[in-house]
């Protein structure tokens, strides 16, 4: 294990990965500065707690490298192009993440990590992971992003047989070492292109997650990109590629027959050459995309030995988190669903894709996307469209090019308000038996703090509409 005893750690990046690194470090025994951009009142309160520790903080100098930098431990979200990187690089500076800290502090008897990436997907994939484990009668947590950090899963006091990691493509770019059990990369669509450069060195930081796999890495036979990912990856001998499918599965596949999930990778009884999990049924919501994220977790939890039936009840007792395809309500025959989660276009398309008749509710800041490609799968299910939001006007000219029969309302309002204004307008456009569904293919944070706050909107403003028409 790594020693910090005295040595000089630069933390980047306060909030809710660098105070908690900070604090491990110091206890360490590491001599630890923070360094963080701003200086808003949130992160004054996050100095003055660390300071009382004895902990240096640098507030509004994220850039410049501290004097004697030995290791830098970054937030995943810093981009590798920041100056205090490339100083970092030319000092010769190792910089690692949250999760390259959190793997490297781990004990020698530490949990196996199962690990989930993808563009979408990631943390109803892992949820049902942890929930398939717990029905194994396994001690285990999803960890990552969610729930559980990573850093009190590795080193707080309860014990676990496995772990369900949730892996941003970020907490990837500064893993080096990672290597976990078995992983999957469920989808691979462009979507932080900003941050990472490329969709060559997006799709470079996900492949990442297969390094080292021991036992089986885990791809999306329907995403050509993801099976690529694996035949890149430099694994453990004997390490399987496993392929799930929305269709028949081939040998070595999980997929899907006559409404049964089955597995043909790890089959428990010889005899047989396909062994029955659950059924389509058993996955809420049943939408495609979701039996999808139901099949790479069976094949993880099926990689570390877990039975078929632990797959149907763990699948059976999980509930998917909020704002992901929730039915909000019915009104005069008009079902609300709120997707607010649907972030990016590739969700966007795949949340489009569970309905037939749909008032899309879409807008936000686009983070760099296109919208053809959306708009034009999507067109023939579209009865009307509301658009709100910084970069709404992408949506309306894809609109115009590929559906330009679809009635298209352009709120131009960037205002929080906004959605209750588009939740009528939505009512006005709709009718009995049609979905009006928020997918906006768009980050939140031109009108919301976050997709959570965007999803109560719309939730808020649809009951208002219940309420209102009884
Ligand atoms: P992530 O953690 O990767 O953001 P989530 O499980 O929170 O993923 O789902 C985010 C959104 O992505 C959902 O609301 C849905 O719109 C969409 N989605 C979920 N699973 C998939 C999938 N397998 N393929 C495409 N889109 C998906």
């Amino acid at each position: 294990p790594f020693d910090f005893q005295g040595k000089h750690v630069t933390v980047a990046g306060l909030g809710v990965s660098g105070v908690p690194a900070a604090k491990v470090l110091h206890g360490l025994g590491a001599r630890v500065t923070v360094v963080n951009d701003g200086a808003d009142e949130r992160a004054r309160a996050q100095a003055a707690e660390l300071e009382a520790l004895g902990i240096t903080v640098r507030l509004g100098d994220g850039d410049s490298l501290p004097e004697g930098t030995e290791l830098i431990v970054t937030a995943p979200g810093w981009k590798p192009d920041k100056p205090l990187f490339t100083a970092a690089a030319q000092a010769g500076v190792p910089v690692w993440g949250d999760v390259e800290l959190a793997w490297r502090l781990r004990g020698p008897d530490a949990a196996p990590w199962l690990a989930v990436t993808g563009t979408n997907g990631k943390t109803t994939t892992v949820q049902m992971l942890a929930s398939i484990l717990k029905a194994a009668g396994l001690r285990t947590a999803a960890v990552g992003n969610i729930g559980v950090s990573l850093l009190d899963a590795v080193l707080g006091e309860e014990s676990y047989d496995v772990l369900a990691v949730e892996l941003s493509s970020y907490q990837l770019h500064w893993a080096p070492s990672l290597r976990a059990h078995s992983a999957a990369v469920l989808n691979l669509a462009p979507d932080h292109l900003d941050w990472h450069g490329s969709m060559e060195a997006y799709a470079k930081d996900k492949g990442r997650i297969y390094e080292g796999n021991r036992v089986a890495c885990v791809y999306n036979v329907a995403d050509k990109a993801t099976e690529d990912l694996v035949r890149e990856a430099d694994v453990e001998e004997g390490c399987r590629a496993v392929g799930f499918t929305l269709g028949t599965p081939a040998p070595s596949q999980l997929g899907v027959v006559e409404g049964i999930l089955v597995d043909r990778a790890f089959v428990e009884n010889r005899q047989k050459n396909a062994q029955e999990l659950a059924e389509v049924a058993d996955v809420d919501p049943p939408a495609p995309h979701n039996i999808a994220n139901a099949l790479a977790a069976a094949a993880l939890a099926r990689a570390y030995g877990v039975p078929a039936k632990a797959v149907r009840d763990g699948l059976r007792a999980f509930t998917p988190d909020a704002h992901r395809i929730a039915h909000i309500a019915d009104v005069d025959g008009v079902a609300w669903v709120d997707d607010s989660k649907a972030t990016n276009t590739h969700a966007a398309e795949a949340s489009l894709a569970a309905y037939e008749s749909i008032v899309w509710i879409a807008g936000g800041l686009a983070k760099g996307a296109t919208f053809d490609e959306l708009v034009a799968k999507s067109a023939k299910r579209l009865r009307g469209a509301v658009l709100i939001g910084a970069d709404r006007a992408l949506i309306r000219e894809a609109l115009a090019r590929h559906a330009p029969e679809v009635p298209v309302v352009d709120l131009d309002r960037t205002d929080t308000g906004a959605m209750r204004a588009a939740v009528h307008e939505a009512r006005r456009l709709a009718q009995a038996g049609d979905t009006v569904l928020l997918a906006p293919a768009c980050a939140s944070m031109d009108m919301f703090a976050d997709y959570n706050k965007r999803g109560d909107a719309f939730a808020d403003a649809v009951r208002e509409l219940g309420s209102v028409e009884g």
